[in-house]
């Protein structure tokens, strides 16, 4: 059969693929130990999976809902932002989508032209870059220095800004990296995006997933210029552990908003109603369960930081969100002779049983994965095997 050049050219996500790849193999009977997702280990609170069982059983989770969400979504999503953010939104500004990452594939295909390019710092997470490409955009890349914490700065984005650049996506909290821009950086990009009308595309997935004295600042709420310059994509799945559940959202300009909607009411129709019905609830109810699973993160955060540093050949600055480290492991490479990060991670998989994903699949040549969404037992016994096997390794 006939495949379409950009089915051709798509790559599929290197962390679904680590993380099926390692499920393969655990039902193969092999002692896998996998930290490859990120995804919350905890299952969805109670008042949620009970909204979600009295909508099926009140017979109202049976039947499509409106495209952009149910209205009890779309006016919780609104309640929301104004709490979490102190913006006024309207209902007609958000758009429900299947998972935060639907949402920013319909924003770029109703963003973008053959050509047009929208600016991925990096490391990046995994599905910016296709999905400007899916849309025909160019992804440009702009390395964050390692020694800035991976995060790039006005000059650094100036420099890759043409007459074709449309959009720039911001994940702070970022995946991989798990570090936080501050105000005045946001600030400085923010007033950057807004003189030469590039719009921002801020992946607040993270937000309330932050440690220690780190602050999130969402860039929308540096100024009204910049809020109207910015698309809010967010979600459900982090926050709330319902990655399955396949909710997030978008709010911002009421276009862009309408002409998304338009892409999915062809795509999908609309996001899953009985998981519309639990998001309500996560959003709007009881949210004590998540700084129960904030503290968890934290904890685990603090302890493994502690091990994967005394591993021989990685550093790693301590992140301030999200729930990934991302060591750079370039002197371990070396010490123990391999010149490419993934064939490292294939051995450990293979050898050490131990499924992680490899830098190269965000952009960072030198660095892995670790996701700390895992419990802990499953965390130490990583660090164990890493560091076992890099000491083999390096003994030969
Ligand atoms: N953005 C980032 C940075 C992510 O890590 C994820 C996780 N998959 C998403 C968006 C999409 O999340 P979801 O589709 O589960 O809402
Ligand atoms: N965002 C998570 C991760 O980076 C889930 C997988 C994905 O959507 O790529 O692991």
């Amino acid at each position: 059969m006939k495949l379409s050049k950009r089915a051709q050219n798509l790559k599929p996500s290197v962390t679904l693929a680590a993380s099926a790849k390692a499920k393969e193999l655990k039902a193969q009977g092999l002692d896998i130990l996998s930290v490859t997702l990120g995804e919350p280990d905890f299952s969805t609170p109670k008042n949620i999976q009970e909204a979600a069982i009295a909508a099926i059983q009140s017979g109202k989770a049976s039947f499509y809902t409106p495209t952009a969400g149910i209205p009890e979504l779309r006016q919780a999503i609104v309640e929301y932002i104004e709490k979490y953010y102190g913006l006024t939104y309207t209902p007609a500004q958000t758009l429900v989508t299947d998972g935060a990452k639907f949402a920013l594939y319909a924003l770029f295909q109703v963003i973008l032209d053959e050509g047009d390019e929208v600016i991925i710092p990096v490391p990046y997470w995994v599905s910016y870059a296709e999905q400007v490409s899916l849309a025909g955009g160019t992804p440009i890349f702009v390395e964050g220095l390692e020694a800035n914490q991976f995060k790039v700065t006005v000059d650094d984005l100036e420099h890759a800004r043409t007459t074709k650049t449309q959009a720039v996506v911001l994940n702070t909290p970022s995946n991989p990296t798990g570090m936080i821009y501050t105000k005045d950086e946001l600030q400085a990009i923010g007033e950057w995006a807004v003189a030469h009308d590039i719009l921002i595309v801020a992946d607040d997935i993270y937000g309330r997933l932050v440690y220690g004295d780190a602050e999130f600042t969402p860039i929308a709420t540096i100024s009204e210029a910049i809020r109207q310059q910015t698309m809010i994509i967010n979600g459900v799945s982090k926050t709330y552990s319902m990655t399955g559940w396949r909710i997030g959202f978008a709010v911002g300009n009421i276009e862009l908003i309408k002409a998304m909607t338009d892409i999915a009411s062809q795509a999908t129709s609309n996001p899953t109603a009985v998981s519309q019905y639990a998001a309500v609830e996560a959003l709007t109810g009881p949210q004590d369960s998540v700084e129960t699973m904030r503290q968890a993160f934290e904890e685990r955060l603090n302890k493994l930081h502690a091990l994967v540093v005394e591993i021989p050949g990685f550093t790693c600055a301590k992140p301030q969100g999200a729930f990934y480290l991302f060591p750079n492991v370039k002197e371990a490479l070396d010490m123990c002779g391999y010149t490419d990060v993934t064939t490292f991670t294939d051995d450990l998989l293979n050898e050490a049983h131990v499924a992680l994903v490899t830098g190269a699949g965000f952009g960072a040549p030198e660095n892995i994965r670790i996701s700390y969404a895992s419990d802990w037992d499953t965390l130490e016994e990583t660090v164990k095997r890493i560091k076992a096997f890099v000491e083999k390794k390096r003994q030969k």
